[in-house]
């Protein structure tokens, strides 16, 4: 068996997405998520120019083989466009192995450690009340998780918050980056008050989630985490940045707050440190950024040894494809936490056709052979990349801040 073509599809069904097609030449194909967010054409270049040549001619079965070649055989390690091409490709071929096998994904991995895939949705508010408003939208459909984000006053934006209800508050609709400013200070004094109107109004079983995305230092942090101790958050999300893992090691010493982070990692040396010393709870690198099925199952089973659980990243920055791939994994693994859950515009539903169904909070990955996704060229075409970017930040005094 030979990998006889592979292509790359770029489409915008509401925003871009990058897929990657590999088809063999015994007609078994296979599709992996290659979007990056913001950087899409780089990940589209990577894979056109310097992957796909490489490719034709492959036994598509050898999937640990060809994740050795694109990583050690590049030279150039690690990254997240690198990491996020080779996660296409070896998504890909998943999909092809378990196609050709006739099981769904998850039976390949293992099967089943569970019945059906915990999910926190996302609610937004310009104000507590609204915020409050969404989180019941959320417990009517069913969740059993909630993320809360609500704007703060005196900022004029805030992380995770539309400037108008209904509309996404990512990317910028714009050719360039818009500016947003921001100030932890008003941020810190606010949003304790969110958690304490959210269980005042939910009760104590309702799973809250927050993600500060990377705007606090670790003291600031660390303060958070304490002050939210009493709302028994499920987790705190990106509370500051990792590249010098060690600093969890100030906020874990004042909080008994759950910490989760990962969604920009690329591989376990981002991260290595933050499991082997306990300093966070759930680690949330996802299939796509993070080199593929292959590679975050070496993460999770690392993950595992030192009681940190999953909880993947899955914004509508990613594709229906990595969602039904990460469900497959999600019921496979055993040290499963929580998965994310954005619904994407029924657009891009329409384009990625899929097995996976939500039902009462939790999803279920469907039992069609493969991840369970597919794409409708096509359609895919009527839809041309638009230029887009994530906001950037900056603080009231103009320092350029974590977005
Ligand atoms: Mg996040």
């Amino acid at each position: 068996m030979k990998i006889r073509s592979a292509k790359v599809i770029v489409t915008c069904p509401g925003r871009n997405l990058v897929t990657l097609k590999i088809e063999t030449d015994e007609g078994v194909y296979g599709i992996g998520d290659a979007t990056l967010n913001g950087r899409e054409k780089a990940v589209v270049a990577y894979l056109e120019d310097h992957v796909i040549p490489t490719l034709i001619g492959k036994d598509p079965q050898r999937i640990e083989d060809t994740w050795q070649y694109l990583y050690r055989g590049a030279y150039w390690r690690r990254g997240p466009v690198t990491m996020t091409a080779i996660a296409a490709v070896d998504v890909a071929l998943w999909d092809i192995k378990a196609k050709m096998a006739n099981m769904p994904l998850y039976q390949l991995l293992g099967g089943k450690s569970r019945e059906k895939v915990m999910v926190y949705g996302h609610a937004t508010g310009l104000d507590i009340e609204s915020c409050l408003e969404e989180v019941q939208k959320h417990v009517d459909l069913g969740y059993k998780a909630v993320r809360v984000q609500c704007g703060i006053p005196g900022v004029p934006t805030t992380y995770g918050v539309a400037k108008e209800a209904g509309k996404p508050y990512e990317p910028a609709d714009s050719a360039l980056p818009a500016e947003h400013v921001w100030s932890t200070e008003k941020y810190l004094n606010h949003v304790p008050k969110l958690f304490a109107a959210v269980r005042e109004q939910f009760g104590d079983d309702l799973h809250i989630l927050h993600d500060a995305h990377h705007r606090l230092t670790p003291i600031q942090a660390a303060r958070l985490g304490k002050e939210v101790e009493p709302y028994h958050l499920f987790w705190l999300e990106d509370c500051t940045p990792a590249e010098h893992q060690a600093s969890y090691e100030t906020i874990r010493q004042h909080t008994t707050t759950p910490l989760a982070i990962g969604e920009v990692f690329s591989s376990l040396h981002d991260c290595q440190e933050l499991i082997q010393k306990q300093l966070i709870d759930y680690i949330r690198a996802t299939i796509t950024h993070a080199g593929g099925i292959t590679n975050v199952r070496r993460i999770a089973d690392f993950a595992a040894l030192y009681h940190v659980k999953t909880g993947f990243h899955g914004a509508t920055d990613l594709s229906p494809v990595c969602m039904g791939a990460a469900l497959h994994f999600d019921t496979w693994v055993p040290n499963f936490g929580i998965q994310e859950h954005m619904p994407h515009t029924a657009e891009t539903d329409a384009v990625f056709p899929h097995a996976y169904e939500f039902k009462d909070g939790f999803f279920t990955p469907g039992e069609v052979p493969g991840h369970g996704v597919d794409i409708d060229e096509k359609l895919a075409a009527k839809y041309p990349y638009k230029p887009a970017y994530l906001p950037v930040n900056r603080l009231e005094d103009g320092t350029l801040w974590n977005w």
